[in-house]
Order: C-alpha cells, then sequence, then structure tokens
C-alpha cells in the first residue's frame, strides 16, 4: 500500500541531492484511544497508529555534513554538520531530526553525515502527533542503516529525549512509543512506567463501528506554557501526595479519592491530579472492555474522559466540546477530544450509517459560530507502526 508513497519520496530525494537514497522509512502518526497526560505521569495509555505517516528517504555522507528538506518546509534545505549539535543549535522543523541524530550521539553512537527527505501526510498541531511521527521516521532510518539495533521501546524514549531535551517540548512517552510500537488492527495498551505493552485487538468493522475524526482545526502548541504547567502541577501533586507519581495513588475514584486529594491545596492541583487519576482508571476498563469485545460500551468511558479534560484538565476549548456535544446529540456512542489537547482532533465512536449526520451537524454548529474554521473529517483504521518500505 504504501510502495507508491515510499517511490515518491525516494525520486524527490534524488532530484534533490543528485544520487539514490539508501532507503525509505516510514513512521506513523496516531490517535490516542484513552489516557491523556498520563504519560508523563507514569500512567497507562492506549494509542492507536494512523495510515498517515512520515516518510523519510537517507543516505549516508562520509564529511559529518547533515542536509535535511521536507516537502512541508519552507522549501530550503537545512544544512548543519553532526559535531556542531547542541540542544538549540539548529531552529525550526529542521531541529526534530537534528534532536534525532543528538540523542543518538550521546547515547554513545558514532554517527556520519546524512542527507535527507521528508514527505508527511500527518497535519501538524492537529493533535494526530506529526511530531513524534517524523522523529521517529528519522531515529529507526539512522538505527536501521548504522546497525544500532535499539529495541522499539527504547528508541521512544530516546526520541522523548530528543523532543524534550533538544527541541524543548516537555512531552511524555506516549507518541514516540505508539509510533514506533502499535501493530495493524491493535490499540497499544502502554504502561509508561516500565514500558511494558501489549498489543489489545481493536475490530471495529467486525463490531459494527468505526471512529470518525473530526479535526476541530484548532491548533495546539506542545511547546507552550500551558502543557508545561500541567505537568508541573501534575508533580507538584505528587509530590505533596508523598508518591512518586499520580499514578501511585491508590485510590481511582469517589468519596475515597476526593478524600485523598482534600490534602492538596486549592482546587486547581485537585482537578489535576483527579484527571490524572480517574483517566488512569479509564484506561483500565477501556482495555478490559476491548478484551471482553464490547467496544459498544467504550463510548460512555471515551465521554467521561472528555469530561474530565473539560472540567478536571482544563485542557478542551470551545470547539472541541462543540465537536463532542453535537455528535453525542447526533447519536454518536462516545466522544472524547484525543492528543495533548487545546484543539486538535476529537475521536468519535459510532455506527458507520450515522457518520453523514453527525459530520453534518458539527459542520453546521461550527457554520453558525464567528471565526471557526471549519472542521475536517476522516475515518481511523489501526495502522502499522514504524517500518521500513524499501
Ligand atoms: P503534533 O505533533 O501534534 O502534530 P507538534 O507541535 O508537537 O504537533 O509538532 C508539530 C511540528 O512538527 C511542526 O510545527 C513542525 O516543526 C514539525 N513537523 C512535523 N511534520 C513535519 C514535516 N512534514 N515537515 C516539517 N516539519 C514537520
Ligand atoms: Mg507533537
Amino acid at each position: 500500500m504504501n510502495e507508491p508513497h515510499a517511490a515518491v519520496v525516494a525520486e524527490e530525494f534524488v532530484a534533490l541531492y543528485g544520487r539514490e537514497p539508501e532507503g525509505v522509512w516510514q513512521a506513523p502518526g496516531r490517535i490516542n484511544l484513552i489516557g491523556e497526560h498520563t504519560d508523563y505521569n507514569d500512567g497507562f495509555v492506549l494509542p492507536v497508529a494512523l495510515p498517515h505517516a512520515a516518510r523519510v528517504a537517507v543516505a549516508r555522507r562520509d564529511d559529518g555534513v547533515v542536509r535535511v528538506h521536507s516537502s512541508q518546509g519552507a522549501g530550503a534545505v537545512v544544512e548543519f554538520t553532526v559535531d556542531s549539535l547542541a540542544p538549540g543549535s539548529v531552529a525550526g522543523w529542521a531541529a526534530y531530526p537534528a534532536g534525532a541524530l543528538w540523542v543518538l550521539r550521546e547515547d554513545g553512537h558514532a554517527l556520519p553525515g546524512i542527507d535527507l527527505h521528508l514527505d508527511s501526510d500527518v497535519p501538524f498541531g492537529a493533535g494526530l502527533s506529526s511530531s513524534a511521527a517524523l522523529q521517529c521516521a528519522v531515529l529507526l532510518a539512522l538505527d536501521d542503516l548504522l546497525g544500532l539495533g535499539v529495541a522499539r521501546p527504547r528508541l521512544a524514549r530516546l526520541a522523548q529525549r530528543a523532543e524534550n531535551d533538544y527541541v524543548g517540548a516537555p512531552v511524555g512517552v506516549m507518541d514516540q512509543t505508539a509510533s514506533l510500537c502499535c501493530a495493524e488492527g491493535a490499540a497499544l495498551f502502554l504502561d509508561t512506567r516500565d514500558m511494558a505493552q501489549r498489543q489489545v485487538p481493536l475490530d471495529l468493522a467486525a463490531a459494527g463501528l468505526v471512529l470518525l475524526v473530526v479535526d476541530t482545526r484548532v491548533e495546539h502548541g506542545h511547546a507552550d506554557g500551558a502543557y508545561r504547567q500541567r505537568r508541573e502541577g501534575c508533580e507538584r501533586s505528587a509530590d505533596l501526595l508523598g508518591v512518586k507519581a499520580l499514578r501511585d495513588v491508590e485510590a481511582s475514584g469517589g468519596a475515597e479519592l476526593d478524600a485523598l486529594l482534600a490534602r492538596l491545596p486549592g482546587e486547581e492541583l485537585r482537578r489535576l491530579a483527579r484527571h490524572v487519576v480517574t483517566e488512569n482508571a479509564r484506561v483500565l476498563e477501556a482495555v478490559r472492555l476491548l478484551d471482553e469485545g464490547r467496544l459498544r460500551a467504550l463510548g460512555p468511558v471515551l465521554t467521561a474522559g472528555h469530561a474530565s479534560q473539560r472540567d478536571d484538565f482544563a485542557i478542551s476549548c470551545p470547539q472541541s466540546d462543540t465537536a463532542v456535544d453535537t455528535a453525542l446529540v447526533a447519536g454518536a456512542l462516545g466522544a472524547r477530544q484525543t492528543g495533548g489537547g487545546f484543539g486538535g482532533c476529537v475521536i468519535v465512536l459510532t455506527e458507520p450509517a450515522r457518520v453523514p449526520g453527525i459530520t453534518a451537524a458539527i459542520a453546521a454548529a461550527y457554520a453558525a459560530r464567528d471565526g471557526w474554521n471549519a472542521p475536517a473529517f476522516f475515518t481511523a483504521t489501526p495502522a502499522p507502526g514504524a517500518r521500513r518500505l524499501r
């Protein structure tokens, strides 16, 4: 299916650099079924890889020079050297491939220069993780070309470190692990504390269901203050509660949890902690439902997850809330904003026959609001994780 993509990326590489690439690799974007902002709290997540992917053609150079180009970049080839890599040394989109090289060098590997061409159909800033797709495609290409043999969960940790320390975005490890470790037809149940993982079969068609993705067309920003502030609030809450991470809070809900959280000073920290604790419980519940083949029952879990993002973690936005509410009124089984928040995409669990009605209702609700971009829609099918294409 992806061979035509690989041929195009390889041809563009030849046109740019005047020689053949040594290979073409791709890494997908993802949606997250449930488990938002749990990944930097040592918690659980349940992402699904998308058919949308970043594809890179790469060839080594023997002079330590790195040249990178993106079909979605400003046009120019960005050039730097392996020796000069240090956090912040390359700005803009090229910081992602530069970060991939930097983190492998930090990890003790000797690196050559490279020529690289990137083409991606993961939309930017839409909560579908175009950044991890890009970073993971480059890391997999380097691992493969140089024969490093780094296990994928560890490669995901390196990708996270590159995004944290080189690019400067305080993200958790979900996106990178999803991109590298997801399997076709499955959701990835990941424990971000020890990277333990299991593929949970997700056969939507067999259950007579689809996952509709609604791009709210509100761009989020990971590196911005709001994400960092949530992260710091969670870490502070864990400290004050005397646990290593919010993952370790013993109560999963109800009065018992309220009593525990009452020890935190102020409603804001209590709400942040409540989201993370209840969200971890929702991931476990979702996995149980998938294991039991009860896919329809997943709907209310998704919707409860959205309410928690909106009311406790305060990371939704009017466009996301409207998409969720409108989908539910139009008969969806469940809906929630997916990804880091403040916009991006909403996922909707529903029957295929309801999709036209739901998309029309959401489009109409957006059109009625001043200044809202028209939403975009696609249905998600669980795709394979990162791999070499040629
Ligand atoms: P998300 O990962 O949710 O899409 P991020 O803000 O984390 O959003 O990452 C988006 C950034 O990743 C872009 O601003 C750009 O710098 C970089 N990026 C992703 N894909 C590409 C691409 N194909 N070409 C150039 N830059 C890209
Ligand atoms: Mg990202």
